[in-house]
């Protein structure tokens, strides 16, 4: 079968490998869609000593079951299913509830499926049953974006609930890609925030207008939207879905006193936080990561109630080095999908 390996750091290509079998309390996926997640970009661009290469990339995955292994209940043969890919040791508490994504050994194990340990960019997969949501019925390439762009945006906004139940509370997205379009569609389907995006490209702006966004505008201007939207107060989240030395930059002023900055982008960006400082007094800071299985069937939900949707472009597998190039370059819209 083909597979899209990170082969060396900062080296990725098409490889081919024996078909996989299942294991003991696993099954075998025909995938029938792989995002491409900005964090791919990272792990290529990342230096050597980040990644233990060779793996399969791709960490947001839909497929079909094709076999199942010993123990693992064989009718799930013919479901299409969504995979929950972080990766935890099983053992500590926070895996035990389900929450691979903040397990206790996170520093010592791989990210996740496609993060350190074989993912979707392949014609199959091998995984864990446990790791199964049911998908049936749902377009591939859209389910596929709702195990990470959907399911970290569902925890990044849910994760600052109450300040988004302030009576006419403000949240700030910035950067509507693959993930931050999911995130302004979550926080009008959960929350009564008033929502301003905020990205650099125009395309991305009217995607957020489509997604439910009340306000879209460029960097520039988003001060003077965020003090309209709020009679002045700041907002009560900023969802930095960039992270970028810019973004972190122009997020604090954007902060209501006592709000909560929400960081999920990785651009490298440093954020100098001292009393008194950028970020208002009595203002929080989270740093998520991903979500727990829980949360991805709830996010599988809110998508099959129709309260969410990911816009997805999709490329065929072989041609994964064009999607990655048009990612790069800010070319894709919504989120980029692997397809066979
Ligand atoms: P993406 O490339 O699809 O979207 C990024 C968006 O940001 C684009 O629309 C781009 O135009 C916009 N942008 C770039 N610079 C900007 C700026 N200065 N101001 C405003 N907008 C700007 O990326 P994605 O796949 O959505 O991922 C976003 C980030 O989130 C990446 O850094 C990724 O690694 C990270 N991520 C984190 C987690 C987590 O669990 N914390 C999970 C997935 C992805
Ligand atoms: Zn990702
Ligand atoms: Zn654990």
């Amino acid at each position: 079968m083909h597979a899209y390996r990170m082969t060396a750091a900062g080296t990725a290509r098409m490889v081919e490998l024996p078909a996989p079998r299942p294991g003991p309390g696993q099954v075998l996926l025909q995938v029938r869609a792989a995002g491409i997640c900005h964090s791919d970009l990272h792990v290529l661009d990342a230096p050597a000593a980040m990644w233990e290469p060779p793996f399969t990339l791709g960490h947001e995955i839909c497929g079909t079951v094709t076999a199942t292994g010993d123990g693992a209940d064989p009718e799930l043969v013919g479901r299409q299913v969504v995979v929950h890919a972080p990766y935890g040791c099983g053992e500590c508490s926070r895996c035990r509830a389900g929450a691979t994504n903040d397990c206790d050994r996170r520093r010592s194990l791989p990210a996740g499926l496609g993060l350190g340990v074989d993912g979707g960019m392949a014609d199959e997969i091998v995984v864990d049953a446990a790791r199964l949501v049911g998908a049936d019925g749902l377009d591939p390439a859209e389910a596929a974006a709702l195990t990470d762009a959907g399911l970290t945006s569902y925890r990044a906004v849910t994760g600052s609930a109450a300040h988004l139940a302030e009576p006419g509370a403000v949240a700030v997205v910035i950067g509507v890609g693959g993930l931050g379009h999911m995130a302004i569609g979550i926080l009008r389907a959960r929350t009564g925030a008033h929502v301003v995006a905020v990205d650099t490209r125009e395309e991305a702006l009217e995607l957020a207008r489509a997604c439910g966004a009340q306000t879209a505008c460029r960097p520039d201007e988003a001060a003077a939207a965020v003090a309209s939207a709020s009679e002045g107060r700041g907002a009560d989240v900023v969802l930095d879905f960039v992270a970028a030395q810019a973004t972190l930059d122009g997020a604090g002023p954007l902060l209501r006193i006592a709000g909560e900055l929400v960081l999920v982008g990785g651009a490298g960006g440093v954020l100098a936080v001292r009393k008194p400082g950028p970020l208002p007094s009595g203002a929080s800071l989270r740093l998520p990561f991903w979500g727990s299985y829980d949360e991805l069937v709830e996010t599988v939900a809110l998508a099959r109630q129709g309260g969410i949707r990911a816009r997805t472009t999709t490329y065929p597998l072989s041609e994964v080095t064009r999607a990655l190039e048009d990612l790069r370059a800010g070319r894709v819209l919504g989120r980029a999908v692997l397809v066979p």
